[in-house]
């Protein structure tokens, strides 16, 4: 099945099962808004509550806040988003599609990346065990070639985008002789910045009224209340402060389902360390999302790190954990040494003294601040689009399963009578009333067995007990595995110790 078709796949499946709806679907829609549905909201609380989980609840010294969407004006300009939150945008003048410069751009590089990749795929197969990479891709004709050009290719593009020189990043555009995907034409118009935060109002009439954003990120939530939480919790550095909310950005080019939205979800984390011991926490909390990514069981090979050439105006060091969604590899989280500079804007634009008295040394300082900033919706989509599988079982037959991580499934256990007679839905419903304390738990007893393991399958549910005529007389059930498809039968204790252990937080997050 082609990427393509994959993507399609997962996008109405996501439909099909309750997941993810177009927002305002009966109005036609509403472009890249999207709202998440019965099993989706579920999913997406359990992906929460495992990130605040390793967060918060096991560091001692991060904790958790839940600042206002909406902020002082003033906050905006001294993060710079005001001034350089900005996207190129280019059109064509042909389809009329509007487009990210900069992503045109990196598609292209991509593209050559790619043919490197085949050719060392090409060449493995040829040589087979005595296949040594480094000499084959420093000697290789054809790809020492396109390393040139993918070096050539990038440092023009670093160079137009560090000094906002959109003639030359159209030029380069131009020189590649790319191609609207749409119309086929190089037909560009001139490159133009973009702001991407919305805009709206506070106040009663309009001549009153005063300009505000919707923010376009969470943590300057977290700049403008480091000394509230650090004083009322008398933190010493270092410390954290992590937040799940809300952001905003009204994205030039959003065609990849939740992977860009207009209105999406972001969970940050703040680290307030001294400065100089930046780049330390810089490799340890690398380090440590990348675990946490790893602990879901999504497969190594889908991960890799991304470092920044073209740093942001406030980073010392940036790299992004992208993760091999269906259209390719693509940034899932973020992860930033952010200096002193939002604490020290904050300072500036405040007049207020935003330091941090250290009392060991006796001195004050501005803290150093590493972020880690991961999407939400991204998270969902990477963890939904990988569990996504089509199976062909022994007897030929397909089951579409969503495999995903036990610990994050939206319902954990679904219980289901064999017949809908003889006691069995009621004694199904006595055991319900049991499980539901421990664990998300459906009824349903509808259709054959067999359409019903399937319909949990599709749902992603990890467990499916059937209650039988045996459990009215020994109180033994059969508990079947969605991923192996193995039944067993023991009683309704074992089973809740079995799956109490299979969901146990610490198994999964002792990394
Ligand atoms: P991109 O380069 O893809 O536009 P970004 O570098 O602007 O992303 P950050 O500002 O670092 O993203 O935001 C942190 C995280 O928030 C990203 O890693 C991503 O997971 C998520 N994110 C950013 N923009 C969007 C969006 N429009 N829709 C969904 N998630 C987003």
């Amino acid at each position: 099945m082609s990427n393509e078709d994959k993507f399609k796949k997962v996008i109405s499946h996501a439909k099909e099962y309750g997941f993810i709806f177009q927002s305002s679907e009966i109005y036609d829609g509403l472009s890249a808004v999207y709202d998440y549905g019965q099993n989706g909201t579920d999913l997406k609380n359990n992906i929460k509550d495992y990130w605040i989980k390793s967060m918060v609840q096991l560091n001692e010294n991060i904790v958790n806040i839940d600042s206002a969407i909406l902020m002082h004006p003033t906050i905006w300009k001294a993060s710079g988003h005001v001034d350089a939150f900005n996207d190129p945008l280019i059109d064509n003048k042909d389809s009329k599609k509007r487009y990210r410069a900069d992503v045109l751009v990196e598609e292209h590089i991509a593209k050559i990346e790619n043919k490197i990749l085949k050719e060392v795929s090409k060449a493995k197969k040829r040589f087979g065990d005595n296949f040594d990479l480094d000499q084959f891709s420093s000697t290789n004709p054809r790809v020492v070639g396109y390393k040139t050009k993918i070096k050539d290719i990038t440092e023009t593009f670093s160079k137009a985008l560090e000094s906002d020189d959109l003639i030359s990043l159209k030029k380069l555009i131009e020189d590649l002789e790319i191609v609207c995907p749409v119309s086929g034409s190089k037909n560009w118009t001139d490159v133009k910045q973009f702001n991407l935060m919305f805009g709206t109002k506070l106040g009663a009439s309009a001549e009153n009224a005063t300009d505000l954003y919707l923010r376009p990120e969470t943590a300057q939530g977290i700049f403008v209340n480091f000394l509230n939480v650090q004083k009322t919790g008398r933190l010493k550095i270092p410390f954290g402060i992590a937040q799940i909310g809300k952001a905003f950005r009204n994205e030039i080019v959003a065609r990849q389902f939740i992977f860009r939205m207009r209105e999406f979800e972001q969970m940050e984390m703040q680290y307030f360390i001294k400065p100089g011991t930046q780049k330390e926490w810089y490799s340890k909390w690398k380090k440590t999302r990348l675990a946490w990514h790893l602990s879901l069981g999504l497969g190594k090979e889908n991960y890799r790190f991304h470092d920044h050439e073209k740093l942001a105006h406030y980073a010392d060091a940036a790299c992004d954990i992208e993760f091999n969604f269906p259209f390719g590899f693509k940034e899932l989280e973020g992860i930033h040494s952010r200096t002193d500079f939002d604490l020290s804007s904050h300072e500036k634009y405040s007049s207020k003294k935003i330091k941090y008295f250290d009392p060991q040394s006796n001195e004050s300082y501005t803290p150093y601040v590493l972020e880690t900033s991961i999407g939400l919706d991204r998270m969902f989509l990477a963890v939904f689009s990988k569990s996504l599988i089509e199976e062909e079982l022994a007897d030929g037959s397909k089951r579409v399963v969503l495999k995903i991580p036990k610990i994050l499934a939206p319902k954990k256990i679904a219980i289901l009578p064999l017949l809908k007679k003889d006691g069995l839905p009621e004694l199904s419903k006595k055991i319900i009333e049991d499980f539901k304390w421990d664990f998300n738990t459906v009824y349903d007893e509808k259709d054959a067995i067999g359409r019903r393991y399937r319909r949990q399958d599709a749902l992603g549910t990890p467990f499916c007990l059937t209650i039988d005529h045996q459990t009215l007389d020994d109180g033994t059930v059969t508990i079947r595995d969605r991923d192996s498809m193995v039944q067993q039968r023991m009683t309704v204790d074992e089973v809740k110790t079995k799956i109490k252990n299979e969901l146990d937080i610490k198994t999964w997050l002792s990394f």
